[in-house]
């Protein structure tokens, strides 16, 4: 018999799945709030400026592409630590390991198998409910994953006591996954406050902090969105970031991003690179070239930064501005619902309250599309579609 006969079909992926179910529906009225992509005004994925500006540049004075050393283009990973950590001790003594990456994703997956290395034993903790790769990243990586409470459907918030208490009972060396802002999927963000919380539970339990910051400039600002991670610097524990420029400098198919990890000493860091240098070498090599070129360029250039910086705002801003005129206007259709979460949420996602009934019906009768979760997209409403929105939403609900 065939080679294959004995493979299974794996299940589709459900946002993709969603994506093509959407590709495939012949009505003209409908709206894709399912993917996790920032779209304008127009409804159209932006190209950024400072990327055009970048890209021709580069255009302009072309060179050869020798393979890149196997932890990405040097000014790209010093790029990075000081957008992530700034100007602090960390960066300065070189106590920060950092790898180019493929994407926030890839980041991840370095991170994931560098830990299995360290201690295959030790457990992973995600968010309940979390973005839907954690879970099978880590799996693949070779780990336990189990989750810690986070959002509270009562409040439309995070469950703030729930989560800390599971990180006080969680085992010595577990390893807990962190959304640095903008959570995926809920929109639901911690607060100052319960940051501190969260940073002394990991630090008096002896767990392994992995930050993920996959939507750094999309909640309240560069700085106030990796507050985060200044706070684990504080309590100077060693931990784990990854970074992904997909959603802030809209290069989602050039997969742009890195992993850092934060150590006691260089000498430490040194360490810890080398091995990432062996989990990158065995795994595709060396990272590419092309968009992480891009962003080191914007982000060392005065003008093109101040530039990238201007552009990320007006995504921000518009996002805000959505989920304004989206909670205004589900009130002003005489929608029960107190509306007030929409705002309070931060980043590309909402959770809209609604069940996977409802979803459902958004979908077959009005051609809106979201998660069954109940999660929506506002990065992709508009002025244009808005309106047909909300009417589907008042419809359901
Ligand atoms: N982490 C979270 C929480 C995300 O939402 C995403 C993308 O949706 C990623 C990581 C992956 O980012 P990338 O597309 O750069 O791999």
């Amino acid at each position: 018999s065939s080679l294959f006969a004995a493979v299974e079909l794996a299940p589709r992926d459900p946002i993709l799945g969603l994506n093509e179910q959407f590709n495939a529906d012949p009505n003209p009225a409908k709206v894709n709030l399912g993917v996790g992509v920032y779209f304008d005004e127009n409804g159209k994925l932006p190209l950024l400026r400072c990327v055009q500006q970048a890209e021709q540049a580069m255009a302009e004075a072309p060179k050869a592409r020798n393979y890149l050393p196997i932890d990405g283009i040097a000014a790209y990973d010093a790029a990075v630590q000081k957008l992530v950590f700034g100007d602090s001790a960390a960066v300065r003594d070189g106590r920060i390991a950092t790898v180019q990456a493929l994407g926030g994703t890839g980041a991840l997956k370095i991170g994931a198998d560098l830990l299995h290395r360290m201690n295959p034993e030790a457990k992973v903790l995600i968010s309940s409910p979390s973005w839907e790769n954690h879970r099978a990243l880590f799996e693949s990586a070779g780990f336990v994953v189990s989750s810690y409470p986070y959002y509270d459907p009562a409040t439309r918030g995070v469950d703030v006591d729930g989560m800390v208490g599971a990180l006080e009972q969680a085992a010595p060396g577990t390893i807990v996954v962190l959304h640095a802002c903008c959570h995926n999927p809920t929109g639901c963000d911690l607060l100052p406050a319960d940051w501190d919380r969260v940073v002394a539970a990991v630090q008096s339990r002896n767990l392994v902090a992995f930050i993920d910051m996959a939507y750094q400039g999309f909640g309240d600002g560069i700085a106030e969105d990796g507050a985060a991670v200044h706070r684990f610097l504080e309590a100077g524990v060693g931990f784990f970031v990854s970074t992904s420029f997909s959603k802030s400098f809209s290069l989602y198919g050039e997969r742009v991003g890195a992993l850092s990890v934060v150590c006691e000493s260089k000498e430490e860091a040194g360490r810890v690179l080398s091995q990432l240098k062996r989990v990158v070498r065995t795994n595709y090599s060396n990272p590419p070239t092309h968009g992480a070129q891009i962003v080191t360029n914007v982000l060392t250039s005065p003008e093109l930064r101040a530039l990238w910086e201007d552009e990320l705002a007006g995504m921000r801003g518009r996002i805000k501005k959505m989920r304004a005129m989206l909670a205004e206007r589900l009130q002003a259709a005489g929608s029960t619902m107190d509306t007030s979460f929409i705002t309070r949420q931060r980043g590309m996602f909402s959770y809209s309250g609604l069940n996977a009934a409802q979803m459902q019906r958004l979908r077959d009768e009005f051609g809106v599309y979201g998660v069954d979760s109940g999660r929506i997209c506002v990065a992709a409403l508009n002025e244009g579609n808005i309106d047909a929105v909300v009417a589907a939403m008042v419809k359901v609900a």
